[in-house]
């Protein structure tokens, strides 16, 4: 197991993430991408500029030539990778986590998020390291056009004429995230009515919490009701996920949000897609009657994007509300996935959409395990029980059984004392009883 690295980067609060291992990190990261060129981008955390300076300190220390985007959201970061032919990147940011956690997230030359499996090789080099040669030691660049061309290039993969001619009435909740400096734009651009909440970028995450859950987005409900808006938008604090509030106001979860986008992309070109073993259903179902297949992954972008990295998949995404689009980049792109829905608004309201889509409901529970030792004991419980009732069973990430038009996973947190236990049904009622008896399975009872 990796010691620092998590399933998206090394994560932590300003006391665990400390300028020194910060580093430490980024000399090793830079000899992993070959002290080749590294792209640096950070959200506005108060901690980010600090962090910044030990990060751009330690590639520069190991002969990397360093690009700095400086403030960027991570689908714009990670855009560039391609775009100015960077070997890897490194973007200071803590994606929905409150304020005072900060995070390095790990991008290589593809595209593809470093994993902790990854990872572990980054942190075995550190402390190991050797300086580059004085001479090697570069100043290091900026470049500030990153936001405008990451808007030019999801200009060109929607159709902005038809936005348009329909001024759609949008609310957008940037939640003082870095979505604030992209989407009111892109928006303005496409020709909508746009009232923005939460539009100020701020490190104190003042408006909201920066995960776009129900909960937290209960004003930009009221607002979408209020000014009988076509919908809302909110992103997380890095703006890699999206969710959306319909015509009626009513909160529209991730996994909808990716299902609608399968829907809208089979209906236009053939190809497999790639979701983790805990989104829902709805997406292989639709996937399936257009005639194409569903590859599982681990759960974690990382994973989504080594799948699409093979070339099989047209489009992926994860339960949270992220989407892969591999015609922009490898990563999951809050801001194409905004304006691909916002598209699909232009033939019919999001409200009628969501009748298109099979109805699955989704429960979710945890069970506290003081240990690894433990953590397996649970899991090896559920998985003997699935065995034994011969049930369909994927054993990708935890294990997962699949029930006629339900299914079931228990899987061990990768970062915390717990084995979740997920279960999605077709009813509430049947999810919660799908759930019940899983946890008495996997608690031994
Ligand atoms: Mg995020």
């Amino acid at each position: 197991m990796a010691k620092y690295f998590g399933t998206n980067g090394v994560r932590g609060l300003f006391n665990e993430l400390t300028p020194d291992l910060a580093l430490k990190l980024a000399m090793a990261i830079g000899v992993f991408f070959k002290r080749g060129k590294i792209l640096l981008a950070r959200d506005a955390r108060l901690t980010g500029e600090c962090l910044k300076h030990a990060v751009v300190a330690g590639l520069q220390s190991v002969g990397c030539e360093v690009v700095d985007l400086d403030f960027a959201p991570a689908p714009t970061a990670e855009f560039m990778i391609k775009k100015l032919k960077a070997d890897g990147l490194i973007i200071i940011t803590a994606s929905h986590n409150p304020p005072e956690w900060n995070a390095l997230k790990v991008v290589d030359g593809k595209g593809v998020t470093i994993s902790w499996e990854r990872g572990e090789e980054i942190e075995r080099m550190m402390g190991n390291v050797a300086p580059a040669e004085w001479d090697k030691v570069i100043p290091a660049k900026t470049y500030d056009r990153s936001i405008e061309e990451h808007i030019a290039a999801i200009g060109k993969l929607i159709n902005g004429d038809e936005i348009r001619k329909r001024k759609l009435k949008l609310v957008l909740d940037c939640g003082n995230g870095m979505s604030a400096l992209i989407a009111p734009k892109l928006f303005e651009e496409l020709g909508c009515e746009i009232s923005i909440i939460n539009g100020k970028v701020d490190g104190h995450f003042p408006g909201r919490p920066s995960e776009p859950t129900e909960v937290n987005v209960a004003v930009l409900m009221q607002e979408v009701r209020s000014k009988g808006a076509d919908a809302g938008i909110a992103w997380d604090g890095d703006a890699d996920r999206v969710i959306f509030v319909d015509d009626l106001g009513r909160f529209v979860i991730g996994d909808k949000v990716l299902a609608l986008c399968v829907l809208w992309k089979l209906g236009k070109q053939k190809g497999d897609i790639a979701i983790t073993v805990s989104t829902s259903k709805a997406a292989e179902d639709i996937a399936q009657k257009a005639g194409n297949k569903t590859l599982y992954t681990k759960i974690g972008a990382p994973y989504l994007s080594q799948e699409i990295a093979k070339g099989h998949a047209i489009i992926a995404g994860e339960e949270v509300g992220g989407v892969i689009w591999p015609e922009i980049s490898l990563a999951k792109d809050g801001f194409l996935t905004a304006a691909k829905m916002v598209e699909m608004i232009c033939k019919k309201p999001l409200s009628a959409w969501l009748k298109d889509i099979p109805q699955y409901f989704n429960v979710k529970t945890k069970i506290e395990a003081k240990n690894e030792e433990e953590k397996n004991k649970i899991v090896q419980r559920v998985r003997s029980e699935m065995k034994k009732r011969k049930l369909k069973t994927m054993e990708i990430d935890g294990v997962r059984a699949d029930l006629d038009d339900s299914w079931v996973i228990c899987r061990p947190s990768g970062t915390e004392n717990y084995v979740r236990v997920f279960a999605e049904a077709k009813t509430e009622e049947k999810a919660k009883e799908l759930l019940e008896e899983w946890k008495k399975i996997a608690e031994g009872k």
